[in-house]
């Protein structure tokens, strides 16, 4: 089967964070989208994307562009929550400080991925399960998609404008992607329902069951992040933190960075799992043992700290969307900017799309 599209119709690749988002955003300005993803939208699933298993904590200064969302489209989830954080301060850590006095905020993801589906849906986004082959090929000035596993076998679809936005996906889809888009492999534990206090005693699990998120006072995530372009064998680092996730709960994180540009092969859960579970028995001995199952995905990020938002470098219609270090806070406003930029380029097909990336 082959759908025919009209070449000036968009197709999003990945329907986490930033292509929900950026569906959305070009569906408001009148583009006809359609939004394909390996995992379903539907609840949270363990199925590949970062957004499925994030804390999804939001920064005070970015709740606005959220709140600007849900005015136009309903409740997305998005709560104000209390942030409990725990360590050391690291004095060169650039977010802190502000962090310390702003208010914080949650996406629920369950109520997310309940209304997100919805709302694209009365945008007239269409919305497909499938893996999109790579790498992509385009002939003639349109991006030929390949669709694997649809519910009625492959298919294929010819789009003008095509946004990578599958998180630690895209490289796969288009290797020319810049160097500074890498992907890592981050793990946490999730419990459905909340443990027995008394079976557990934890301050920590005390403070986050009021809807409270617990983070380190500095993530060491973001280092490892930076020095991933000098490492020359895979490391890892665990920040402990926990996160209600609808009545349930998330305590992680581990997160494993390997040298190149490859993703590679997932880590093997068990010792992931361990090396978790040791970290977090000498952060807080009561959720060490909890009776949770560990879960890991795939997270892009960019060695810079700087997302990839924007046409993609030597590829005509190829816009990419990608690799955000704080995505809950950056992707709403990303997403805005990169759909106009898309508008435009379509009203206007003489101007150049703006600086590439990538
Ligand atoms: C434990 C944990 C805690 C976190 N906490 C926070 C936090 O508090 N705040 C914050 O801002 N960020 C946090 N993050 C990071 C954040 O979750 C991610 O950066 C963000 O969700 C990435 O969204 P995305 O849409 O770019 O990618 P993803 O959510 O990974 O979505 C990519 C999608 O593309 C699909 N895909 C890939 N390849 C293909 C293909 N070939 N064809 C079709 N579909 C494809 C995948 O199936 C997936 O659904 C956390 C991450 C983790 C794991």
């Amino acid at each position: 089967m082959t759908h025919q599209d009209r070449p000036g119709d968009v197709a999003v690749i990945g329907g986490g964070l930033a292509g929900g988002l950026v569906a959305l955003e070009l569906a408001e300005r009148g583009l006809a989208v359609v939004l394909i993803s390996a995992a379903s939208l539907g609840a949270p699933n363990p199925l590949g994307s970062a957004t499925s298993w994030s804390y999804a904590g939001v920064l005070g200064p970015d709740l606005g562009a959220w709140g600007q969302l849900q005015e136009r489209h309903g409740d997305l989830g998005v709560r104000r929550r209390r942030l409990y954080r725990h360590g050391q301060a690291r004095l060169e850590s650039s977010r802190l400080l502000p962090w310390a006095r702003q208010a914080f905020g949650q996406v629920d993801l369950i109520r997310f991925y309940q209304a997100l589906p919805l709302v694209l849906n009365r945008l007239g986004v269409r919305q497909l399960q499938a893996q999109v082959a790579h790498p992509l090929r385009s002939l003639g000035g349109l991006w030929q998609l390949e669709l694997l596993g649809q519910a009625d076998g492959s298919s294929s679809l010819q789009v003008g404008q095509v946004v990578l936005a599958a998180g630690a996906g895209c490289r796969a889809l288009w290797p020319g992607l810049g160097e500074s888009l890498r992907s890592s492999w981050a793990g946490i534990l999730h419990l459905e329902a909340w443990p027995d206090p008394k079976r557990y005693p934890s301050r920590w699990l005390r403070r986050a069951r009021g809807g409270g998120v617990v983070l380190p006072q500095a993530m060491v995530r973001p280092a490892l992040e930076q020095r991933a372009g000098a490492l020359v064998q895979e490391e890892w680092v665990v920040d402990p933190g926990l996160a209600c996730l609808g009545d349930g709960l998330l305590v992680g994180q581990i997160s494993l960075v390997r040298p190149g540009l490859e993703l590679g092969a997932p880590p093997d859960p068990a010792l992931m799992e361990s090396r978790l579970r040791q970290a977090l028995a000498h952060f807080d001995p009561g959720l060490a043992e909890l009776p949770a199952r560990y879960c890991q995905v795939p997270v892009s990020f960019c060695l810079d700290g700087k997302a990839l938002a924007g046409p993609v470098a030597g590829a005509p219609g190829l816009w990419a969307l990608a690799g955000f270090r704080g995505a809950f806070g950056e992707v709403p406003r990303a997403a805005q900017a990169l759909a106009h930029q898309i508008d435009s380029s379509l009203a206007s097909p003489c101007q150049p799309p703006g600086a590439p990336v990538g």
